[in-house]
C-alpha cells in the first residue's frame, strides 16, 4: 500500500548507502512530492498517497541517490534565517559565509551613506542578506554568470530588496564607480586538482564557482589587485577562503599594502574569512 509510512521507509532504504541522514532526507524528499511539510508526515503515517505522488517521490529518492545535491531537488537553502532560491546556475550557500555577514554588519555604520560590492553574488546571499539587513546602504552585485544574476534578481524580489543594482561583469571588469566602502566575496578558491571536487555536491555545483588556477589563489589574488582602484580610503575588503589558505591570503593582502590585515575563524574553528583595509 502507498502509505506514508511505506514511502518513507523505502525511500530511506534507497538512499542510505549514499547519504548521511537518509531518514530526514525521505522526508523532506516526501514533502516535496505531496507538498506538504513534514509535521504532516509525522502526523499522517498511515495516510495513503496518489500513484502521481509516490512516482514523483521515486524520481526525487533516484536523483537524490544519484548524488544531486537536495537544494538542488528542493530548489532552496536556508541563509541567514532567509530562504533562497537555488539551482544549477549557483553555488549551494554555505554556513560559513555567515561569518562574512557577521563581520560585514560591524563595518556598517548606522546612518552615513556606504556603498558595498558582492563580487560573484551567485545566488545572492551575500548582497541580499546585507541589503536587507541594513536597507540604507547602497549594494552593487556582481556576476559573470547570467543565470545566476537572475537567480539573484528572483531572490531580491523575494526578499523585497529594493537597494541592488545587478551587474553583469568578471569581477570589476564592467564596473566604473571607484568609491565603494567594502569590497565583500566568496570567490571560487579550490585549486583545479583538489580531489574534493569529485565528491558530494561539489560534482553537481557550477564549476567557475568553484574552482581558482594558481592553486585556488587566481581570483582572491585578482579581487585584491583591482579592488585597490575601487575602493574608498580606508575602505574595507573582506574575502572568504579556504581552511588553509590564510596565510598566502594574507600574503596577498600585504603585497597590495592592505592594512589592519585580521584573519577570521569559522565555527568549525577553520581561518575562513580575511580583511584587509585601504589607506591611500
Ligand atoms: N556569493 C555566493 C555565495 O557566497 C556565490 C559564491 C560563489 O559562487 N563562489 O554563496
Amino acid at each position: 500500500m502507498l502509505t506514508i509510512k511505506n514511502l518513507l521507509l523505502k525511500g530511506k532504504q534507497a538512499l542510505q548507502s549514499e547519504i548521511d541522514s537518509p531518514q530526514l532526507e525521505a522526508e523532506i524528499l516526501l514533502s516535496l512530492a505531496l507538498g506538504k511539510n513534514r509535521s504532516y508526515l509525522k502526523a499522517w503515517p498511515e495516510r495513503e498517497v496518489s500513484g502521481e505522488q509516490a512516482d514523483c517521490f521515486d524520481h526525487l529518492v533516484y536523483k537524490r541517490s544519484e548524488g544531486t545535491p537536495i537544494a538542488y531537488l528542493t530548489g532552496q537553502r536556508e541563509f541567514w534565517s532567509r530562504d533562497f532560491a537555488v539551482n544549477p546556475d549557483v553555488l549551494i550557500p554555505r554556513p560559513e559565509t555567515e561569518l562574512l555577514i557577521e563581520v560585514a554588519l560591524t563595518l556598517i555604520p548606522q546612518i552615513t551613506p556606504f556603498k558595498v560590492i558582492d563580487l560573484g553574488t551567485g545566488s545572492g546571499i551575500i548582497a541580499i542578506t546585507l541589503a536587507a539587513e541594513k536597507p540604507l546602504i547602497e549594494v552593487t552585485a556582481v556576476d559573470i554568470s547570467s543565470g545566476a544574476l537572475k537567480t539573484a534578481q528572483v531572490n531580491a524580489r523575494t526578499h523585497q530588496t529594493d537597494n541592488i543594482t545587478f551587474i553583469q561583469s568578471h569581477w570589476f571588469d564592467q564596473i566604473k564607480a571607484c568609491s565603494f566602502d567594502l569590497v565583500v566575496s566568496n570567490p571560487p578558491y579550490i585549486a583545479p586538482e583538489d580531489p574534493h571536487l569529485l565528491t558530494g555536491d561539489l560534482r553537481f555545483e557550477p564549476q567557475n564557482a568553484l574552482i581558482a588556477a594558481n592553486r585556488g589563489l587566481g581570483d582572491i589574488e585578482e579581487i585584491a589587485g583591482k579592488a585597490r582602484s575601487h575602493l574608498q580610503p580606508q575602505g574595507h575588503l573582506l574575502i572568504e577562503h579556504g581552511y588553509n589558505q590564510h596565510h598566502e591570503v594574507r600574503a596577498i593582502f600585504r603585497e597590495f599594502h592592505y592594512q589592519n590585515i585580521h584573519t577570521y575563524r569559522d565555527l568549525s574553528g577553520h581561518p575562513r574569512l580575511t580583511y584587509g583595509q585601504w589607506q591611500s
